[in-house]
């Protein structure tokens, strides 16, 4: 087995590896790293999970570490394009890990926070920026960032992009890097339009691929349950409670889905949190924080905030909802299993979901093992206070009496009557009204009122 030592990477580079407590260099970083040191192009057929970040960033560090020149203002020598400010921050977090005593100088750009550090940041001249798409290229609009002397250039989880819309931003970004750099693209799979942009961008590339497009972790024991909609809550307690997991994973399919799990967690005494898009960024890092550092051992999460989640000792991933696309679900029980560890992963699979699960398997080429959860009658699951009944407090607002509880089940649709209800309409009499028979002669209501209005 290759080491790390064999990799022609720097004295420095190599203390730095060795002190984030890796052994071996990964299949990813065993393969790219000799291609990318000697200068080429690269396409990366790749998952999270892989180690795939430090197969670009320990290359990327060594050839910019042999700086002789003053940084040029607004002008980064290379660039990192993530899809999420997540995913942005662990690769900045990893460059801070790997480049230790380099005096090179990295800055993280994403939106949803102020802009002014970030400018700051890239007037005083940088080695190397991590940014998401629509900020950077806002920035560069204002005229903050040029990419004209970018060396290195990195487009990661490319598939992501596009799945999230990045994809025109990107084309918009690429003819302002200039000819003559190094090109790196990422992609856990190869859809038509990532294999063109792939094609257009890359310069006789390499091609690694270490996890084959579309096919799953061995090490990750994967299970469907059939439940109803109503008993997924319970289920997932239940998992909880007596599977012996340590950090969990949760995925919904909506932000909504997974505020509501938190209130039916918390209100069984389980510690959570969610991250989603609707969350700020301070509490999204403070959710991934406190799950990392497993002072809460749930976490709830949406495909798009989950997206570049790098936690270890992610023991199950649920699939509360089934994903749509077939494709997530290799992203999101990649999750679990990490750095040599066995993983789980549940999906919980309701009527409705059937063709979802006939999709993933179709992708990962496997049958999953099955089994079925019947419920019980349960307490609603609406107030996060199991102490106080729950309230609504937009009818207390109004004025009007508190809404009662809810009985339906959890999950359960719940159907209110109409707020107002309108006797039916009696038939017209055609002697009755404005314009019954003996008004023949007046002029009609409707004409008289649009003779008025075009006198004006
Ligand atoms: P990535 O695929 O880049 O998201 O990396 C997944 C995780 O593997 C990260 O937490 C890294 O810190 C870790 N990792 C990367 N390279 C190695 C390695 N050679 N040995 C062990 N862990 C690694």
């Amino acid at each position: 087995m290759q080491k790390f030592s064999d990799l022609q990477l720097k004295e420095q580079i190599l203390k730095n590896v060795l002190n984030a407590g890796y052994e071996t260099p990964t299949p990813i970083q065993a393969q790219s790293i000799p291609i990318l040191l000697e200068g080429g192009d690269l396409l990366g057929i790749a998952q999270t999970g892989t180690g795939k970040t430090a197969a670009f960033t320990l290359p990327m560090l060594q050839h910019l570490s042999d700086r002789q020149f003053s940084l040029m203002s607004c002008e980064p020598r290379a660039l990192i394009l993530a899809p999420t400010r997540e995913l942005a921050s662990q690769i900045k977090e990893q460059l801070d890990k790997y480049g230790q005593g380099l005096k090179l100088k990295y800055a993280v750009i994403f939106g949803g926070v102020g802009q002014a550090s970030q400018v700051a940041a890239l007037r005083n001249g940088l080695d190397i920026v991590v940014a998401t798409p629509g900020r950077l290229l806002d920035l560069m609009n204002q005229g903050h960032c040029r990419l004209n002397r970018v060396e290195i250039f990195v487009l990661d989880e490319a598939d992501r992009m596009l799945d999230m819309g990045f994809i025109n931003d990107i084309r918009k970004i690429i003819p302002k890097l200039p000819a003559k750099k190094q090109t790196l693209l990422f992609s856990a799979t190869m859809p038509p339009e990532i294999a063109t942009l792939a094609a257009k961008l890359l310069h006789n590339p390499k091609k690694v691929e270490v996890t084959p497009p579309a096919t799953t972790v061995e090490r990750i024991n994967q299970r469907v349950i059939f439940v109803s909609k109503a008993h997924k809550y319970q289920l997932l307690r239940k998992i909880l409670k007596e599977e012996s997991t340590e950090l969990t994973l949760v995925f919904t399919r909506t932000k909504h889905g997974a505020n509501k799990i938190v209130d039916y967690l918390n209100m069984h005494q389980i510690g959570c949190a969610a991250i989603h898009g609707n969350k700020s960024q301070s509490a999204r890092e403070k959710a991934l924080e406190d799950f990392k550092s497993g002072k809460i051992k749930v976490l709830i999460a949406t495909d798009i905030a989950a997206r570049g989640i790098d936690v270890q000792g992610v023991s199950h991933v649920v699939n509360y909802d089934l994903p749509v696309e077939a494709e997530s679900y290799v992203h999101r029980i990649g999750r679990t299993a990490r750095a040599g560890k066995d993983g789980s992963a549940i999906s919980f699979c309701d009527d409705s979901e059937n063709d979802a699960l006939h999709r993933i398997e179709k992708l990962i080429k496997l049958k999953l093992p099955r089994e079925n959860f019947i419920g019980v009658p349960e307490a609603s699951v609406q107030s996060s206070r199991p102490d106080r009944p729950y309230r609504d407090p937009r009818a207390q607002q109004r004025g009007g009496r508190p809404a009662p509880r809810s009985e339906a089940q959890p999950g359960e649709k719940v159907i209110h009557p109409p707020r107002y209800e309108h006797a039916p309409k009696a038939p017209r009499d055609p002697n009755q009204g404005p314009n019954k028979p003996d008004d023949k002669n007046k002029p009609k209501v409707g004409f008289r009122f649009r003779q008025k209005k075009e006198r004006y």
